[in-house]
């Protein structure tokens, strides 16, 4: 029997793997695809991502580019925000190679990969019986991205509601020089360029109640930016209102709904998640004391989805003060890469809106 064994071996799932076989658990990681296999992303790891990686001993590899400066625009206006010289914003791969350099590393460390489908778990007292792939283990890791079947075959939670889901259409564009958000490409969302060595990941995101409008927001903006469509998937952000574990289960990533609300980001919240489950498996209560180290976690994508819901219908609005009060925007950037808490920042932000109105209003 296993220690632990873990469905899906995307960021989060390969993560957990490379830390408790490294710890000495006898891991098993199963995945229903081989790799290298495709996976609808932008590929944007930012620094906050990159940093926790490396402090986990794991490789970002194999970068396509660096990016240091970040522009937003939309509705004839433009930003630029960069993080302090040296440092990057937001790092780019492909993550049909950086996943399976992520999976190489928990194989090294002595986690056991099997292609395997999986169609449900059940728990039987101490044991957890792993249905499709006919195996069992003391405990499992949920980490089958957005629809996981564990989750449901479980009894953690029940499907996701609309409000819960991002959809995003990534595809390919040519190469474009600078990493860019645009505002206002799609309804309720946003478009992105993500240029990498000889070519740019680039699409349109948005909540899943708008997806035929986002699916012609892309339209609009393939013609614009010359992009091809490749793959579109949805991205779960409703996590910090449900169940994460129960008993001998622990959901991590997509698979728990931890995205980020207002970006999308998921990749962070997948590799801290299976950090914070990994390190709960060595206690009494692995299902308790993981919903604890991830109270934090949770703390912050709450606050996220209340100013998501208050920014995201009024992102004119919003945006027009990034561009009068140019402080808000890179404040943003420093949470989004990690150096500075997003409640922070909200509480700060709230306090500047009123001169930032003036001075919009004031066109200065
Ligand atoms: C269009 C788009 C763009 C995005 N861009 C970004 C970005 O730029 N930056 C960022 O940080 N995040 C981005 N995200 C979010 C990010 O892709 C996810 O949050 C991240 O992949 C979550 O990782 P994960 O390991 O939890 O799940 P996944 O990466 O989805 O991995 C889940 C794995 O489980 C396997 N699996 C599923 N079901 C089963 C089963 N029944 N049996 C066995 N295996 C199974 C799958 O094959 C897969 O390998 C984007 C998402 C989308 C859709």
């Amino acid at each position: 029997m296993w220690d632990i064994a873990i469905v899906g071996a995307g960021p989060s799932g390969s993560t957990a793997a490379y830390l408790l076989a490294k710890i000495g658990f006898k891991t098993l990681l199963l995945d229903k695809k081989n790799f290298p296999r495709p996976k609808p992303c932008g590929g944007g790891i930012t620094l906050k991502a990159g940093k926790l990686l490396s402090e986990l001993g794991l490789p970002l590899e194999p970068v396509e580019a660096y990016h240091r400066e970040v522009i937003v625009k939309g509705y004839d206006k433009e930003i630029t925000v960069s993080t302090s010289p040296g440092g990057y914003a937001i790092a780019v791969v492909r993550r049909e190679e950086f996943d399976k350099r992520l999976l190489e590393e928990a194989v090294s460390w002595g986690a056991s990969f099997q292609v395997s489908k999986v169609y449900g778990i059940r728990e039987r007292g101490n044991v957890v019986k792993i249905v499709g792939a006919d195996e069992e283990a003391r405990y499992v890791i949920g980490a089958d991205g957005a629809n996981s079947i564990v989750a449901i075959s479980s009894g953690i939670r029940g499907s996701w509601n609309k409000g819960d889901l991002i959809i995003g259409i990534e595809g390919v564009a040519p190469h474009y020089e600078k990493l860019t958000f645009m505002v206002d490409a799609a309804p309720y969302g946003y478009g992105w360029i993500f240029p990498r060595s000889t070519d740019s990941n680039a699409g349109v995101g948005g909540m899943i109640e708008k997806s035929s409008e986002i699916l012609s927001a892309f339209n609009m903006f393939s013609l614009k930016y010359k992009a091809k469509m490749n793959r579109s998937w949805v991205i779960p952000i409703g996590g910090h209102r449900k169940p994460i574990a129960k008993g001998r289960v622990l959901l991590v990533g997509d698979s728990a709904g931890l995205a980020d609300p207002l970006t999308g980001e998921g990749l962070y919240y997948a590799i801290r998640s299976s950090l914070e489950a990994a390190n709960s498996l060595e206690s009494g209560e692995p299902d308790k004391d993981y919903m604890r180290r991830m109270e934090p976690i949770i703390e912050e994508l709450r606050s996220k989805r209340k100013a998501a819901k208050i920014i995201i219908p009024r992102i004119n609005f919003f945006f027009n003060l990034f561009v009068s009060y140019p402080e808000i925007a890179r404040r943003y950037m420093l949470t989004s890469i990690g150096k500075v808490e997003f409640k922070d920042f909200w509480r700060w932000s709230i306090t500047r809106i009123p001169r930032a109105l003036i001075r919009s209003k004031l066109g200065i």
